[in-house]
């Protein structure tokens, strides 16, 4: 595991290095911007020329950001992602465009430079689709919730599942689970059967992107289960109740749930939970979730 310090902060990314005997595979090499800090720690592993292979959970910036760079450098490098982020990852301005929509001026500074990938680089990869990376072998699993596009990558051998944001974050060390549920792809539904998926596989332990391994696995999806929809209430609730503009229902609810967190979680782990998933972007993502059933049920009950 590398901390790839975002923005400066330890215990915010996570990437995943796997060895194996035809070099060096990449579990989600997170942001451009913290590219240099991943090949520093690369570099007691052979550099970042010994990186073959890149796998992806989802093409988010956090997530993947970086990838387009280092196709760049390495021109042999394998890329994998679910098949609706291949065009993405080629084309990455309708990507671009709406994260500068989102965070303006910070952009360039939080997530640096994305570069289109040659497609002859970029891999799609099927539900239960396996990677036989140098004698290790990766076992895609379809979680959509968090993103349409989302894979979690399971690796029998060592029983750990690579779960990108599927299934939440939690800061290791720290007993506290929140979801991170930004715009646009929300889907509760799919979110609860991805959860139920990666219940049955049952896997020993969980990587998470936000942040590091967790051992007790079913807890940590039960309890992650129950937090969504307790966000998911708490949000719906807002939309219903309050006369209030958007802006204040999401403040009012980031308020709440950021001193549920500093009343639960010790000083030394707050940190990363005040600058990574926070709950008010994660209102947005609900809402929109909320709003687009309500208005596919009414144009139902309409015809
Ligand atoms: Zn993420």
């Amino acid at each position: 595991m590398v901390d790839v310090q975002f923005c400066g902060q330890s215990r915010l990314i996570a990437c995943a290095v796997l060895e194996t005997s035809r070099g060096i595979t990449l579990i989600d090499p997170g942001p451009s911007s913290t590219l240099h800090t991943l090949e520093q720690a690369l570099n007691a592993h052979g550099g970042l020329a010994a990186v073959q292979n890149v796998v992806l959970t989802h093409i988010h910036l956090d997530h993947a950001g970086c990838t387009g760079r280092l196709a760049a450098a390495l021109p042999d490098l394998d890329i994998y992602v679910h098949p609706v982020g291949v065009r993405h990852l080629v084309r990455p301005d309708r990507l671009i465009r709406s994260a500068r929509r989102i965070y303006g001026e910070r952009m360039d500074s939080l997530w640096g430079e994305i570069l289109p990938i040659p497609e002859h680089q970029v891999h799609a990869v099927e539900d239960g689709g396996i990677l036989d990376i140098g004698g290790r072998k990766l076992r895609s699993c379809y979680t959509p919730g968090h993103a349409s596009h989302h894979i979690a990558w399971l690796e029998d051998e060592t029983e750990i599942a690579y779960t990108g944001d599927a299934a939440g974050m939690r800061i290791e060390g720290a007993d506290y689970i929140i979801p991170v549920a930004p715009p646009p792809d929300i889907d509760l539904v799919l979110w609860e059967q991805s959860l139920t998926r990666l219940e049955e596989e049952a896997p020993r332990t969980l990587f998470l992107t936000h942040f590091g391994m967790v051992n007790n696995s079913r807890g940590h999806l039960s309890e992650m289960r129950g937090r969504l929809r307790t966000w998911a209430d708490a949000v719906r609730c807002s939309l219903r109740d309050s006369p209030e503009s958007d802006a204040v229902r999401a403040d009012a609810f980031h308020a709440a749930e950021m001193n549920q967190m500093y009343t639960l979680v010790e000083e030394c782990f707050q940190d990363p939970y005040r600058y990574m998933g926070q709950p008010r972007e994660s209102w947005y993502g609900l809402a929109r979730y909320w709003r687009k059933k309500d208005k596919a049920e009414e144009q139902l009950r309409e015809a």
